[in-house]
């Protein structure tokens, strides 16, 4: 040979290593459901990590099996994201928030063999338990009262053991998306995706970590792998701030005291926080970047983050792109931007990061690839490292034949390579051979001040194929006419775009992460005929 480098496996397990040794004593703060805190660090969390392998491994539990997780954000849930995968396993993180036909569904699919959950959830694993057929253990994160106690199923062992051999290309993560059709689908995480998307989420653009940061992630570990957090936090070694409770008071409180300077959650988690802060004067002194994705972040958020000096990332992605696929980051001409023009940079959803690649195709053909023009909409397809092949246990790839995944959403490549997202490819709104995007008249309804939430779908039209209609939840004792809806919409939307109908509803159907539900919705009004 001519030379040679050495084996160095993308095995996640690097990733403890790395922090226990280098980052030794910074620190991962838990405030539990029961408001006590505890204080662990990295090299903490490590050893016990490694005791759950001995654990795991006196019950049986080895290579390829699934280790499942129903709980909220917290130090042993750390643990246990380390453990699993240390031992060969794969960490199957349940969304505690599913129907219960979804619960039973994945778990069994899964074929999970061990369950770890909060006493939160005891309930749910009560009401569960006699339905589903492969989990042998179970193991309670707060209390022995129903279940083995975590601290005490790892207490007898002493950590003095390696992880698992494995292969970087084996699996060490499943996560299943909540599945807006049909049965929720499985995504295989493998330890090289995994290892690339974390060091990818390491650069300014993404997380911005330095070791000086203090995260307090609000995006669940049971929601889309956390964005990655547990991993590329290793990576970097900085403070966890964790709260198993998901109060804005508490996070606040915890924000100012603990110092936190990064924090992560979709779009409705900040909006909470402003509520509290509005309602207490309290500020976040330290915050320096908010990571904002799952939904679109509204302009409004963007800004009032921005005034107060905090850094805003905001992101695409999904389960299917483990999920980091976009992030707003800030172009050469950044400083040359106005304020406004700043905030609408932010108000896209960003670039992609070196690593994933996008495109656009035409929603009619599915084929054709749209220019990159700032205008064209169309459906938006990705690959890279940390892309979906094939869902678990799937009989097919889930890619085209040139190997690129489409994502179910619709979007506007620009020029600079900056994604604007503009529906979903089930939602976007067909009239007279032209798209309308729901999102938008959405975003637009949603600035009028006496407009809680509004979700706009497409109903049927002798005419035009489909015409839009837009459901309206008003705010709390607020007064508004369809027509003055209207008349806001007018000026800020294209005249054709303007909906056929206003209706005003109680409650719009949202999804188990907090998502409008347009499925939902549809059925609902599946009689609905245009006047
Ligand atoms: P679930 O449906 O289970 O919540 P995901 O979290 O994987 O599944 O949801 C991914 C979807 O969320 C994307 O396909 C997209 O439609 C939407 N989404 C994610 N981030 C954004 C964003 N920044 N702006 C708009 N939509 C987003």
């Amino acid at each position: 040979a001519l030379g040679a480098m050495q084996d160095w496996d993308l095995t996640v397990s690097h990733l403890i290593d790395h922090a226990a040794r280098e980052h030794t004593r910074r620190e991962i703060v838990t405030h539990w459901a029961d408001g006590s805190e505890t204080r662990t660090d990295w090299a903490g969390i490590r050893r016990d990590a490694l005791k759950m392998t001995q654990a795991l491994r006196a019950a049986g539990i080895g290579k390829g099996d699934r280790i499942a997780t129903l709980a909220m954000n917290h130090s042993r849930h750390l643990v246990t994201w380390y453990g699993a995968v240390g031992v060969g396993g794969i960490l199957h993180t349940i969304n505690p928030r599913l129907f219960d036909d979804q619960l039973e569904y994945i778990a069994n699919h899964a074929e999970d063999r061990v369950l770890l959950y909060d006493a939160a959830f005891q309930g749910v694993v009560d009401k569960m338990k006699s339905k589903w057929t492969t989990i042998e253990h179970y193991i309670c994160f707060d209390s022995g009262e129903h279940s083995p106690a975590f601290e005490d199923w790892i207490g007898p062992y002493d950590g003095d053991t390696n992880w698992a051999e494995v292969d970087e290309r084996d699996p060490c993560m499943l996560c299943y998306t909540s599945g807006t059709t049909g049965h929720p689908k499985g995504v295989l995480y493998e330890h090289r995706s995994t290892m690339l998307h974390a060091i990818s989420g390491l650069q300014p653009a993404l997380f911005d970590f330095q070791a000086s940061s203090v995260m307090l992630p609000v995006v669940p570990m049971f929601h889309a792998a956390s964005w990655g957090l547990p991993w590329a936090g290793a990576a970097a070694g900085i403070k966890f701030v964790y709260s198993a409770v998901n109060d804005p008071k508490v996070l606040c409180d915890l924000m100012a005291r603990e110092g936190v300077t990064h924090s992560a959650g979709v779009p409705t988690v900040w909006l909470a926080m402003f509520q509290h802060m509005d309602a207490t004067g309290e500020t976040l002194p330290t915050l320096k970047q908010a990571i904002i994705g799952g939904s679109a972040a509204p302009r409004f958020m963007i800004e009032r983050l921005m005034k107060a000096g905090v850094r805003v990332a905001h992101a695409w992605g999904m389960t299917e792109t483990s999920p980091i696929g976009t992030t707003g980051a800030e172009p050469a001409n950044w400083d040359e931007l106005s304020f406004d023009e700043q905030v609408s940079v932010k108000a896209k959803q960003g670039v992609p990061p070196f690593g994933v690649e996008l495109r656009c195709v035409d929603l009619d053909d599915m084929t054709t690839v749209l220019p990159r023009d700032g205008e064209t909409s169309g459906a938006l397809q990705i690959r890279g490292p940390w892309v979906i092949k094939r869902y678990f246990k799937a009989e097919e790839d889930a890619v085209t034949p040139d190997g690129w995944f489409d994502t179910g959403d619709v979007g506007i490549l620009y020029p600079d390579g900056t994604l604007q997202l503009t529906d979903r490819t089930k939602d976007v709104i067909k009239s007279g051979g032209e798209w309308i995007s729901s999102v938008e008249l959405e975003n637009e309804a949603v600035a009028h001040p006496a407009v809680a939430e509004a979700a706009a779908i497409g109903m049927p039209h002798p005419k035009w194929d489909e015409r839009p209609v837009l459901f309206v939840v008003k705010k709390g004792g607020a007064e508004l006419s369809a027509d003055e809806v209207l008349e806001f919409l007018s000026g800020r939307i294209a005249k054709w775009w303007m909906p056929d109908a206003v209706e005003f509803v109680d409650e719009i159907p949202h999804t188990a992460t907090g998502k409008i539900s347009k499925k939902d919705l549809r059925a609902q009004f599946a009689d609905y005929v245009l006047a």
